[in-house]
C-alpha cells in the first residue's frame, strides 16, 4: 500500500503515527497502518482490548494496546478489564495469567508458538520433585511459568515484587524458580537461602559483565540499568537493577542524559518515544517469541477469535491462587 493510493488512510493513521514517528521511519508507516487501523475497528466490533507487554514492538505497543506494562501490571490491570474479549500481544504464560484472572472472558494469543525459556525449563512434575526433596520449604513461582507448574506453588512473584514477596513469606529458606539468576540477585539483596532451578530467559542470560565494560568505556557517562533476569555478575556492574517498569521509573524520575536498559530490544524503543531528550543507547537482544507477535497476527486473532486460551479447571483453581496471593501480598 502506497501513501497515494490510501489517503484516506494516512489521514486517519497520522495522530498515531505521530506518536511513534521517532522510532518508526515514515517510509514503513504505510506497511503498518492498514493492519492498525483494521485491528481499531475490530476491538469496537468484538468488545476486545489489547494487553501489551513492554517488549511488544513499537506499532503494537503504542498504536494497538489498551493497557501496556510489565508482567506484574499486566497481571493487575487483567483483573479490571472490562470487555468480553481480551488479547494478549506477549507470550503464553502472560495469556495464561489473564484468562486465571478473568475466567469468564475469552482470552486469545496471536500466535501459540510465543512461548518462553523460562517457562519451558520446568514442569509440574519438577516442582512436585523439589517439595519432595525439600519437605515443608515454600515454594516461590516466577510469573514466566505454565499454569500447571502455578498450580504446584504457593505463591506466585514477578522481577518487580520478587524481594517483596519472598520477604513476605518470613522464612530462611524458599525453592524460587525457575529462574536462576533472579533467585540469586534476590538472594543477595535478602539474605534468605535460595534453592534455585537451573531456568534462564534466553535473552538476558546473553548479557556479560564485559559487554557493560564495554558499553561504558564506549559511551563515557551511560547509566545502566539492568533486569533482574541477568547474570549476577551483570548486576553487580550496574547502576541500577529493576524489572521494565522499574526501568521506565527511573528513566522518567532521573532523567540520565544518556542510558542503556539491559534488556529486550524493544524496550528503549518504546521509552524513548516518551522520552525524545534522552540518548538511549541500544545493545540489541530480541526475544524471538515476543516477536512472534504482529499486528497481521493480531488482526487475524481478532478476525478469527484464535487461538483461545484454556486451562483444565483442575489445574486452574490452584494456579489462580497462587497468582492471588502474590497480588494481595
Ligand atoms: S524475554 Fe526472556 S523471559 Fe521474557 S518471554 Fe522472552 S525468553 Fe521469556
Amino acid at each position: 500500500m502506497s501513501l497515494s493510493s490510501a489517503p484516506d488512510l494516512m489521514v486517519r493513521t497520522a495522530p498515531l503515527y505521530d506518536r511513534v514517528k521517532s522510532v518508526i521511519p515514515s517510509i514503513e508507516w504505510p506497511a503498518f497502518a492498514g493492519d492498525i487501523d483494521a485491528i481499531l475497528e475490530l476491538k469496537r466490533e468484538h468488545d476486545a482490548v489489547i494487553l501489551a507487554h513492554n517488549y511488544q514492538t513499537p506499532e503494537i505497543f503504542h498504536c494497538v494496546a489498551d493497557i501496556v506494562g510489565d508482567s506484574l501490571a499486566l497481571a493487575r490491570e487483567a483483573m479490571k478489564v472490562d470487555a468480553k474479549v481480551i488479547v494478549l500481544a506477549g507470550v503464553h504464560f502472560m495469556a495464561e495469567t489473564a484468562k486465571l484472572l478473568n475466567p469468564a472472558k475469552r482470552v486469545l494469543i496471536p500466535d501459540l508458538g510465543a512461548g518462553c525459556s523460562l517457562a519451558e525449563s520446568i514442569t509440574a512434575a519438577d516442582v512436585r520433585l523439589l517439595r519432595q526433596r525439600y519437605p515443608g520449604v515454600p515454594v516461590v513461582t516466577y510469573v514466566n511459568t505454565s499454569a500447571a507448574v502455578k498450580a504446584e506453588s504457593d505463591i506466585c512473584c514477578t522481577s518487580g515484587n520478587a524481594r517483596k514477596i519472598v520477604e513476605s513469606l518470613g522464612v530462611p529458606k524458599v525453592i524460587m524458580l525457575p529462574d536462576e539468576y533472579l533467585a540469586q540477585n534476590i538472594a543477595a539483596e535478602t539474605g534468605v537461602e535460595i534453592v534455585t532451578w537451573a531456568g534462564h530467559c534466553e535473552v538476558h542470560e546473553r548479557f556479560s559483565a564485559a559487554d557493560i565494560q564495554q558499553l561504558r568505556a564506549g559511551h563515557p557517562g551511560i547509566v545502566v540499568l539492568a533486569h533482574p533476569e541477568c547474570p549476577p555478575e551483570v548486576v553487580a556492574v550496574s547502576d541500577f537493577t529493576g524489572s521494565t517498569a522499574a526501568m521506565i521509573d527511573y528513566v522518567g524520575k532521573e532523567k540520565p542524559t544518556r542510558v542503556v536498559l539491559v534488556t529486550e530490544c524493544s524496550m528503549s524503543d518504546n521509552v524513548a518515544v516518551q522520552h525524545p531528550d534522552i540518548d538511549f543507547v541500544r545493545p540489541c537482544n530480541l526475544c524471538p517469541h515476543m516477536k512472534q507477535i504482529t499486528l497481521p497476527k493480531i488482526r487475524r486473532a481478532l478476525e478469527t477469535m484464535q487461538h483461545e486460551v484454556t486451562i483444565d479447571p483442575a489445574v486452574a483453581a490452584p494456579a489462580r491462587r497462587a497468582v492471588e496471593r502474590m497480588l494481595e501480598a
